[in-house]
């Protein structure tokens, strides 16, 4: 029998405010464990927890970019359970009426295309804190410096097949909640943190199977392994004949599996009521309005853009727009060269290529957009051939240097004076009458030994194109 995955991911962003969701404390990352909380975070009696309005419009822009519809009034609720990292004994979360709905993603992947991913919810809610355990004075510390810090959770419909799929969606999401700059979508220090649910039903059935809730994926190739495993453990237990039991499990990237965490019997009963303590949080038109209209450019407009108005391949404008800081660095670039294919090119191999070897993000890159342009302006108008442009880069990421005092240093001006290659090109056609006989006779493939002859002469830095005018013209 045949079973195909059916799957839906959660996911919590961490919203970019200054300070928390109900009290005025810093969200600040990394201070003092502790520092960072007052009586209503630290949950003491008799205090009252006043809603933060940016996270509220930071909820709305996600919505909103998120193709959810968005709800004029919704509600906090009480989500009760008891754990030393929640002081107040629950936490406040949106239940039955959260703040937008019914949106969806359009993915895309080689094996299917393009397809819209439904998103059931978005709701608000307040993070909780951390444990941090001892082991070697058999002792557990508590950090509520988190506790309080605004999260958005977005839950997708059953909707993604495949686990390429669910790393598409990921990809997708963060790349947006970063664009719309209402996440920084850290995965390290758990600002974006997913869940995913699995389950397989025999191709042709509607009915979904039973699931398993995956937890503890904090990269994106993790939930992709993650699920894959997922997939085949179910798999083999369907073939048996046997049933997949509810539960939750816990991947462990050390060997590539997940194992059981808690079974059904253990899910909570959290109790959810109205929490008496908030009003209703109503929106109304003219807040969506404001939020829409300073809505930035989304990840498929700006790819549509970069097709139109740099004339670029849609392959290429699908990598330049994967996350905001490459696109911005790609026009930065472009906008002072002529040649913006070019530009695309030297990013797309270069840069990316350097920063994959270095193992940093672009943020981190020694090279700003500024030098890779000037660099870049430097080929496009013959100071340097791209030989020489490839040397310079090397340069550029180690000394940090301009590329014109690096092309200065290690002279490598192009070699454009067409007499002074001339005479170059004649005495090495001269000196090699062979080949020369041979390419006259067909052998085109040695037109690159006479070029390399003349890139040799020059240490590289010949202009390509006028060598080559000048090698068709004698040969
Ligand atoms: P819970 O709050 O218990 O996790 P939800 O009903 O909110 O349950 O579902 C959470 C996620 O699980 C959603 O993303 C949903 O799409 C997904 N999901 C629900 N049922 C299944 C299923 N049978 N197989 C795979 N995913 C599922
Ligand atoms: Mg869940
Ligand atoms: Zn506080």
């Amino acid at each position: 029998m045949q079973f195909e995955p059916v799957i839906g991911l959660e996911v919590h962003a961490q919203l970019k405010t200054k300070t928390k969701i109900f009290c005025g404390c810093s969200t600040k990352f990394g201070e003092t464990p502790n520092a960072n909380t007052c009586p209503v975070c630290t949950g003491m009696p008799g205090v009252l927890p006043v809603l933060n309005k940016q996270a509220v419009t930071f909820a709305i822009r996600a919505a909103l970019a998120t193709n959810c519809k968005i709800n004029s009034e919704s509600r906090f609720d009480r989500k009760n359970y008891f754990y030393p990292d929640l002081p107040k004994g629950y936490q406040i979360s949106q239940y039955a009426a959260p703040i937008a709905e019914h949106g969806f993603l359009e993915i895309e992947t080689k094996a299917a295309g393009i397809r819209k991913i439904g998103i059931t919810r978005i709701h608000m809610e307040e993070d909780a804190g951390k444990l941090i355990h001892d082991p070697e004075r058999a002792r557990s510390m508590v950090d509520l410096n988190r506790t309080g810090v605004p999260l958005i959770e977005i839950v997708s419909e059953p909707d993604i097949r495949t686990a390429k799929e669910a790393g598409a969606y990921l990809r997708k999401l963060h790349s947006i909640l970063k664009y719309i700059d209402v996440c920084d979508g850290n995965m390290e220090e758990g600002s974006f943190r997913c869940d995913a649910n699995i389950s397989l039903r025999p191709v042709g059935q509607k009915e979904f199977g039973i699931r398993s809730e995956l937890k503890n994926l904090n990269s994106f190739k993790n939930v992709e392994k993650a699920i894959s495993y997922e997939i085949e453990r179910q798999t083999y237990i369907l073939e048996q004949g046997k049933k997949v039991i509810q539960e939750t499990r816990l991947y462990d990237p050390s060997n590539d599996k997940t194992h059981s965490m808690r079974g059904k019997e253990e899910a909570h009963d959290y109790r959810y009521f109205p929490d008496p303590d908030l009003v209703p949080l109503i929106v109304d038109e003219t807040w969506i309005e404001k939020v829409e209209k300073e809505l930035p450019e989304l990840p498929d407009e700006k790819r549509r853009r970069f097709i139109s108005q740099y004339q670029l391949s849609e392959y290429d404008a699908k990598i330049l727009t994967s996350s905001i800081e490459l696109a911005g660095f790609f026009e930065e670039t472009a906008v002072s060269l002529k040649d913006k294919k070019q530009a695309a090119n030297w990013i797309m191999t270069t840069l990316l290529g350097m920063l994959n070897t270095k193992g940093i993000s672009i943020a981190e890159s020694p090279v700003t957009a500024k030098s890779f342009s000037k660099l870049l302006f430097l080929i496009e108008n013959r100071t340097i051939n791209a030989n020489a442009g490839k040397t310079v880069f090397e340069e550029m990421t180690k000394s940090l240097k301009d590329p014109e005092t690096i092309v200065k240093e290690k002279g490598l001006e192009q070699v454009s004076d067409k007499s002074q290659l001339e005479t170059m090109v004649d005495d090495i056609i001269n000196k090699n009458p062979d080949e020369a006989d041979a390419y006259k006779n067909g052998k085109t493939k040695l037109f690159s030994f006479f070029m390399g002859q003349v890139m040799k002469k020059t240490r590289g830095k010949a202009d390509p194109e006028i060598v080559t005018l000048l090698l068709k013209n004698k040969l």
